[in-house]
Parts: structure tokens; sequence; C-alpha cells
């Protein structure tokens, strides 16, 4: 038993199990990789507009130290929890591992439905939220970044909050920040670029032409929306798209430009469209070539699994397949080719380790440099993961697991144990 039980961390421990088997990681040794090293939860009041006082409960848990400094997204959404943010931590560590980020994985948030408090709540909220954790915090502690219902705004308030307390401009305490903000340029469209770059890979590899290719993306935020346009200037035809308000399904093509526009007009997809309204439930199961899970975990189950028709899944959100549906996408590996989360999305922390670096060095580079180095690192950790599932016949998950738990287990032996 621990503290952080529950659905999400469960699973996170479920697939963590997996590796330690394939990896022979003897019993005693592996809650000192599984288990996080530390968390904090904190009370964050703030007064509302109306006068009243409002208490909101946010986390932050950092779940190894033996890399470097913990790096890790900050999520506000109303179901945000210990365990969730845990499970979130751990995933992080071993995506920073097997990118070959100097980096212990993070994860924080607060539970609030950010739809239902105003701007002014929001600035309130989240610079409340920074200043309980900056004895937590530090640019060579914890770096925060966004996730789910947080953007560059909210990054620079808490830069801001950081360094009012410091006493100096303190840019690397965060990163995704406004570039003006010492944010770094391509750091916004970072993970869906990569996202769109690896399922292009595969399709490249598979044979698939992508002019006239379909694609289907759940969640249209940060990392949906960016994927769903890089696919569709690819030539790709993205025929649904959904968010928490519904879906839309076009068999001739979306045109995702102008969604693109009407969700930063609107602040989501209610109202685009009537006639290409589609049920939510059907989306995932669609046929497709590239289905892209871009909003929250566990969407794809045993049964979801089961009735999958794309032939590349490119994993944007963190978490989106259970255990039990991976052993029936292993079986059918053949058929779809998955592009695990910790490889599929890492394009957002790897261009946030670039932003780090260049506050650090107060020294800025171009966007073509920022991409070119993405694709390299994602390039290369595709290219190691796939090498070790063919050499080992290995579920595509497993070798990419394996490779970012090896890398924090070798250090931790290197070190050896203190005392
Ligand atoms: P976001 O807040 O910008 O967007 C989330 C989107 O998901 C919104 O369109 C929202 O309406 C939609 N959504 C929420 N619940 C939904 C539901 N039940 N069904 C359909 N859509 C739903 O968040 P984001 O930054 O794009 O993050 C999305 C996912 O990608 C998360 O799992 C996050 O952890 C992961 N991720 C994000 C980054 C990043 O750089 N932002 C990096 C790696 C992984």
């Amino acid at each position: 038993m621990t503290i952080y039980s529950g659905p999400v961390f469960d699973m996170a421990a479920q697939q963590f199990g997996v590796i330690a088997d394939y990896l022979e990681i003897p019993i005693d040794q592996r809650d000192r990789l599984l288990l996080p090293k530390r968390s904090v939860t904190i009370s964050c009041p703030i007064r509302r507009d109306d006068g009243s006082i409002a208490v909101f409960e946010g986390y932050r848990v950092q779940h190894h130290l033996t890399l470097g400094p913990t790096k890790g997204g900050t999520r506000f959404a109303p179901n945000v929890d210990l365990e969730e943010v845990a499970a979130l931590a751990i995933w992080m560590s071993w995506k920073c591992a097997v990118t070959g980020l100097p980096y212990g994985g993070a994860k924080g948030g607060i539970a609030v439905d950010t739809t239902k408090i105003s701007r002014r709540e929001l600035e309130v909220l989240s610079r409340r939220y920074m200043q309980e954790m900056i004895p937590f915090v530090g640019p060579h502690i914890d770096v925060m970044a966004p996730d789910m219902g947080t953007d560059e705004q909210v990054m620079a308030w808490f830069m801001d909050t950081y360094s009012m307390h410091a006493g100096r401009t303190v840019t690397e305490i965060v990163t995704g920040k406004p570039v003006r903000a010492g944010g770094t340029l391509g750091r916004r469209e970072a993970t869906g670029r990569g996202v769109a770059h690896l399922a292009r890979r595969v399709m490249k590899d598979r044979h698939i032409k992508e002019s006239g290719a379909t694609a289907v993306v759940q969640g249209f935020g940060n990392v949906g929306s960016i994927a769903a346009l890089e696919l569709y200037n690819a030539g790709l035809k993205i025929i649904a798209v959904s968010d928490h308000t519904g879906a839309l399904h076009r068999q001739g093509g979306l045109d995702v430009p102008s969604l693109i526009t009407h969700v930063e007009q609107r602040g989501s997809l209610a109202g685009y469209s009537n006639e290409l309204a589609l049920d939510p439930k059907e989306l995932l199961t669609l046929p497709c070539d590239v289905l892209v899970p871009a909003a929250i975990e566990r969407v794809i189950d045993a049964q979801v699994a089961a009735n999958l028709r794309c032939r590349v899944l490119a994993e944007g959100a963190n978490g989106p397949t259970t255990p039990e549906a991976d052993l029936i996408l292993q079986r059918r590996q053949d058929e779809i080719f998955v592009i695990p989360d910790i490889i599929c999305n890492a394009g957002g922390v790897v261009v946030s380790y670039f932003e780090w670096v260049q506050d650090l060095a107060q020294f800025f580079w171009g966007e073509d440099e920022v991409m070119r180095r993405e694709y390299q690192i994602l390039d290369a950790a595709f290219d190691r993961m796939v090498d070790r599932a063919k050499r080992d016949n290995i579920y595509n998950r497993t070798s990419a697991m394996a490779s970012g738990v090896e890398r924090v287990r070798d250090m931790k032996n290197t070190r050896g144990l203190f005392p």
C-alpha cells in the first residue's frame, strides 16, 4: 500500500511491473525505482470576484532526483489528485530518461475547473500555487512546464511570482513561457510537431501515402490542434476531431486552420457546426490511417483497443492506453503501429529542456535550430525503441519504457545507495 493508490497510479505501477520483469530487476530494488521521492499537497486560498474566499487543493510530485533536477508539467483540471499527478511524474521520468535528458520526472496541478473561474481568479490562483511551491522547486531542483489547462501566460505568472520572491528575474524556473518572457521559439508547437513528425515517419516506413491518408484527433488543445495542423499541412485529411464539448466528423476532411481560429476565438469547438457533429464515443474507432489521442488518460481500454481501425496510433496524450488495451494492441502489432506516449509526445519536454538551457546560458536559438535538434532527439529515441523491439521481439511500449527504466536504474547503481 502507498498513499498514491488510485486508477492512474495503479496503471503506471502495472506498466512498471511488466518492465521490471522484462529487465529482471530484483524485487527489493523495484520500489526504489517506482515510488516518488517527494510529494507535497498544498491548499491555495484565493479571494473570488464576488468577495468570498475559496480554497483549491494543489499538488507537486518529484519522482526521482537521480539524473538531475526534476521536470514536468502543471495541470489545472477538475479531477487532478495526488495519485494522478504521481503517475504522470513517473511517466515523465521514463520519458526524460529514454530521450537522454538530464532530468527526473515531476508533475503538479490544481483541482480546478478553469472554465468556472475568471481570468483574474486564474492569475491569483496561479501565483498562489507558485508561492506555495517556492520551498519545493528551483531551477536546479524542479522546473515546471504547462500541461492541460495551463498555458504560456500561466507560466509567465509562475516565473514572475518566483522572481519577485528571489529579487531578480529567474526565467529558468519554468519552461513554456512566452518567447518575450524568456521562452524559446518552437516550444508552443513542440509536442504536436513531434507527434506529427513521428506519425509521418511510421507512415513512410509502412508505405502509407500521405496525400489522401486520413487522421482522427481526440483533444483540440495545444497538442491536438498542432498535431492536426501539421498532418493537415502534410496532405492528410483530418476526418474527425473532438474536445470536451463534443466531436466533429467530415469524411472529406475538416478545415483545420478554421477550426483553430474558432477555438482561439471561442475557447472550444462548441458552436463550430451542428451538421458535422459526431457522438464522441464513436471517434476513436473510426477507420483512419493515423489516430492521435491528445486529451486525457485511459481513453483506449480493452474494448476500444479491440475495435480500433487505425494503422498508426500516435499517443499525444500521456497514458491514453490502459495495460489491458496494451495486451490487445500487442497482439495487433502487424495491423497497428503504436508510438508510445513517452516517445511520441516527448517533443514538449525536449524543447522545454532547450528552453532551460537557453535561459541558463542567456543565449537564444533560432526556430529552425530548435526543430532540427528536437527531431534529431526524437528520431534517435524512436530508432532505439524500434531496434530493441525487433531484437527482443517485444512490444514498442515495453521497449521504450525499458530503455528509460534501465537508464535510471544504471545511474542509481553507479551512484550507490546513500548513506
Ligand atoms: P490542453 O489543455 O491544451 O488541451 C486539452 C484538450 O483536450 C482540450 O481541447 C480539451 O477540450 C480536450 N479534452 C479534455 N477532456 C476531453 C475528453 N474527455 N474528450 C475529448 N477531449 C477532451 O492540453 P494539452 O497541453 O494539449 O495536453 C493534452 C494531453 O497531452 C495531456 O494528456 C497532456 O498531459 C499531454 N501532453 C502535453 C504536452 C504539452 O506540451 N502541452 C506535452 C506532453 C504531453
